[in-house]
């Protein structure tokens, strides 16, 4: 039961790489974006409160992304199985969609787009804790400024993303540098970073962060 970050910039690749280990390595997949978008996509009441964060670029609450995340560790393996996932389980274990599922013991886990703050790295601490759970490593997907810009412009083009707007993107980037590189230096006091290259294709960047994703999880 390993607990992995990727950690990375806006356009670093987090969601793609994070989807593709979580695949590979049958990995569960927490994406503290996605909760979030989720949440506003069904208008929950947390939803109403991040949606306007969100949309100008701004980082949601320490309190409430801890939250989403400590409400993910507390459920069971299935539940923290998103709907494809279950698919696939049922499908492999020959289960009808009523039939409950096997559980399984603890799984390891890929932290996206989370810790954000050196606050959520302490918060993170104290909940693993909690919850006798350890940080095994933290995997940062290093990519150029100039690249990341370009990059998050490319995906805007095609996303339906509320925060890919010129002005917006410009203010992650800038909330990403002031708040969020800050993180990079306090898993690096503690040894637990390593850094890997990501400015080249979605499949180099992959193939090196599944060496060390082999390496980490059969340590
Ligand atoms: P990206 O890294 O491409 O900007 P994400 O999907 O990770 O996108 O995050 C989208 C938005 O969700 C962020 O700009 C921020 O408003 C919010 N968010 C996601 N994760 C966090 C977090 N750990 N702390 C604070 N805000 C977050």
């Amino acid at each position: 039961m390993k607990n992995i970050i990727l950690f990375g910039a806006p356009g670093a690749g987090k969601g793609t790489q994070a989807t593709l280990l979580a695949e590979k390595f049958d990995l569960i997949h927490l994406s503290t974006g996605e909760m979030l978008r989720n949440e506003v996509a069904q208008g929950t009441p947390l939803g109403l409160r991040v949606k306007d964060i969100m949309n100008r670029g701004d980082l949601v609450g320490d309190d409430i992304v801890v939250g989403l995340i400590a409400k993910a560790l507390d459920s069971g393996r299935n539940e923290l199985l998103d709907e494809w996932d279950q698919l696939r389980l049922r499908r492999a274990c020959g289960l009808g969609p009523d039939d409950p599922l096997p559980e399984k013991p603890q799984p390891s886990i890929i932290y996206d787009g989370f810790p954000r703050t050196v606050q959520q790295c302490q918060m993170l601490e104290f909940l693993f804790q909690k919850k006798q759970r350890k940080l095994d490593a933290v995997i940062s997907i290093d990519v150029p400024q100039e690249e990341l810009v370009r990059r998050i412009h490319e995906r805007a083009m095609v996303s339906n993303r509320s925060d890919d707007t010129e002005e917006v993107i410009r203010h992650r980037l800038e909330e990403y540098e002031a708040k969020t590189r800050p993180v990079l230096d306090y898993y690096k006091v503690s040894g637990r970073l390593i850094s890997v290259d990501g400015s080249g294709e979605i499949s180099e960047t992959n193939t090196r962060l599944c060496q060390v994703l082999q390496y980490m999880l059969t340590r």
